[in-house]
């Protein structure tokens, strides 16, 4: 080959690369980073418009504080703008004291009264409302169909205190498929069923978030119409719990990409994983950590995992997303990155 045909071919290459694609890619991102909070969840947004959101902070532990400040570093972000709590269980409204120790806190979301009276819930539930009532912050109760006010995301909440949205996204709203006439769910008695779920639309890019929401609530949402319509990057809904995640959910919302924030002996149960990698159309199932219960069979190759052995490092995993609907989801451990075309 001469080398004017080699150069000829290399421009041609360069014209192939979509224009829409470069420009898309070359406006700020939304990152995203899955803490690894071994088994709770704690979830970082920071925004193009450099707002933060934290959903969950992990169980009542330095360590989770801890992680948590060193990803706020990482971002370099000096606050949290909003801190979501999904629901008053300890591994996910657990670091809230700790946390507000170093990291200045902007406004609270939450769902309102804790449900499910007993222990550990009540002294979680009132460390919170500890730091809630010394005034220093701002207090938003979720409704479902609000819009939360965080600037460079779209975030419309879903579900809150056992309700949900009434109504289809604009575009959703077929009927699901997956969902049984016959079938019934016995109604979540705890926290979980009352959990903040959202969704969040950076331009084309659609993600959810439901907290621990359990399978009866994902029957109400879903059926017999699709609500929500297809995500691109599902935050697995209850550490990948076998309550949660049911195909109702999962199959009809279609993830491209999915995130287990999984620990080794928490969540990342075999059936979940199961009906999440039978998903139509997923490209990508990443987890926190390898699953014990899940072994050989159920559990992602390697380089999906982001904590696969007995040493507790706390490695994350960082989705960058961009309004044209591309992802690039990095892994600490691996330090590899993978990228993810629009829909
Ligand atoms: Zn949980």
């Amino acid at each position: 080959m001469t080398s004017g045909l080699r150069l000829l071919l290399a421009a041609f290459a360069v014209a192939l690369a979509s224009p829409a694609l470069v420009a898309a890619q070359n406006s700020k991102p939304l990152e995203i980073y899955f803490i690894d909070v071994e088994g709770g969840q704690a979830t970082l947004f920071v925004t193009p418009a450099g707002q933060s959101l934290l959903i969950d902070t992990g169980w009542p532990m330095e360590r989770d504080a801890q992680r948590i400040s060193e990803t706020i570093k990482l971002a370099k972000i000096h606050q949290l703008d909003f801190v979501l709590i999904t629901h008053y269980h300890r591994d996910h409204v657990g670091a809230v004291p700790l946390l507000v120790k170093t990291v200045p806190v902007g406004t609270f979301i939450d769902h309102g009264p804790l449900r499910q009276p007993g222990k550990p819930m009540d002294e979680d539930y009132a460390a919170y409302q500890r730091a809630l009532t010394t005034g220093k912050y701002n207090h938003i109760v979720a409704k479902p169909g609000d819009k939360l006010p965080i600037k460079g995301i779209d975030a419309t909440v879903v579900s809150s205190d056992g309700e949900l949205i009434d109504r289809a996204f604009p575009g959703a709203g077929e009927p699901n498929h997956y969902c049984h006439p016959s079938a019934q769910l016995p109604a979540d008695q705890t926290e979980n069923a009352r959990s903040v779920g959202t969704v969040l639309v950076f331009g084309r890019l659609r993600i959810l978030d439901l907290g621990d929401l359990t399978s009866d609530k994902e029957m109400q949402l879903m059926c017999p119409d699709d609500k929500l319509g297809k995500i691109d990057l599902y935050v697995v809904s209850h550490h990948g719990s076998e309550q949660s995640g049911s195909p109702v959910l999962v199959a009809a919302i279609a993830p491209r990409v999915a995130i287990m924030d999984n620990a080794a002996g928490k969540g990342g149960s075999p059936s979940a994983w199961q009906i999440l990698k039978a998903a139509p159309g997923l490209e990508g199932l990443w987890q926190l950590h390898y699953s014990e219960e899940g072994g050989r069979d159920h559990n992602s190759a390697e380089e999906f995992l982001a904590n696969v052995g007995q040493d507790d490092p706390g490695n994350y995993i960082k989705v960058t997303a961009y309004q044209d609907g591309s992802m690039k989801v990095f892994n600490s451990r691996t330090r590899a990155e993978k990228n993810y075309a629009p829909r």
